[in-house]
């Protein structure tokens, strides 16, 4: 199992950090990515993947942060970070209309910045979208974002717009939301073909059952995969071997394996 998108550089690690990716390791997690979300959490991100040989470091500003994003200063600020050679992604990166932490002018602004950021890199992109399809997507037209790919994380939507993801070339990711009674995310990933679904827990949020309400870890994944079998109907083994090759494409993981 690759859990495709966690923070464990946020504060609700730090009494425990070592033994949380411990753990998920003996549980089975080969690989985790730890994404950024400002300048600081990018850059822990990368400290993280310089420790740990199966972590590896996505770098952004989150939409929440798109305030705070200087078009003309950051953009060479963040490239510089990409280019260390444990960063396999560009995220995460967004637009966010359900919590407006930042002018949505801002968002579309920061966004389409780290699109071409990741351009000149040849780095996929993770991409957070909430209540902003739409614009989302159309901001991944506008920014060709196909030449590079990625994955939409925690995607919440229809199953049209599943389609129209998988279709632009992009993945889905599914979390602890998928396990969630009246959650629309089962009808997303059953409309979808397996191999374009990564799994994630966005740790420490989004605990899957049965541990909902409690702090999320990487190990607690293996609740994700277990409801993606019972969706897909096939073994967790299945789900496991095809999600994984997915994330491994995506993110290059193969390539930076050998590079150490
Ligand atoms: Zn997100
Ligand atoms: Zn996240």
């Amino acid at each position: 199992m690759i859990d495709t998108h966690a923070h464990l550089d946020f504060d609700q690690f730090d009494p425990d950090r070592d033994a949380v990716i411990q753990i998920a390791l003996n549980e089975g997690v080969e690989i985790i990515i730890n994404i950024g979300t400002d300048f600081s959490s990018s850059q822990k991100s990368i400290e993280l993947a310089e420790k740990y040989p199966q972590v590896f470091a996505a770098v952004g500003i989150h939409p929440h942060d798109a305030n705070t994003w200087n078009s003309r200063t950051d953009p060479a600020r963040l490239e510089k970070l990409a280019t260390h050679p444990r960063v396999v992604a560009i995220g995460e990166i967004g637009l966010d209309f359900y919590r407006n932490y930042s002018p949505h002018e801002d968002q579309r602004r920061a966004f389409a910045d780290q699109i071409a950021v990741a351009r000149n890199l040849h780095l996929p992109l993770v991409v957070h979208n909430r209540e902003a399809f739409n614009d989302t997507f159309d901001t991944l037209l506008d920014c060709h974002a196909h030449e590079v790919g990625g994955v939409m994380h925690c995607f919440a939507g229809i199953p049209e717009q599943g389609w129209q993801t998988v279709d632009y070339g992009f993945l889905l990711s599914v979390g602890g939301r998928l396990t969630y009674t009246n959650s629309g995310d089962p009808a997303v990933a059953e409309a979808v073909p397996l191999d374009k679904i990564l799994l994630e827990t966005d740790c420490p949020f989004l605990t899957p059952m049965p541990f909902r309400g409690k702090r999320n870890h990487p190990a607690l994944i293996k609740h994700v995969r277990a409801k993606l079998a019972e969706i897909k109907r096939v073994t967790e083994a299945e789900v496991d071997r095809v999600t994984t090759a997915a994330a491994r494409k995506v993110f290059r993981l193969d390539e930076k394996t050998t590079d150490r």
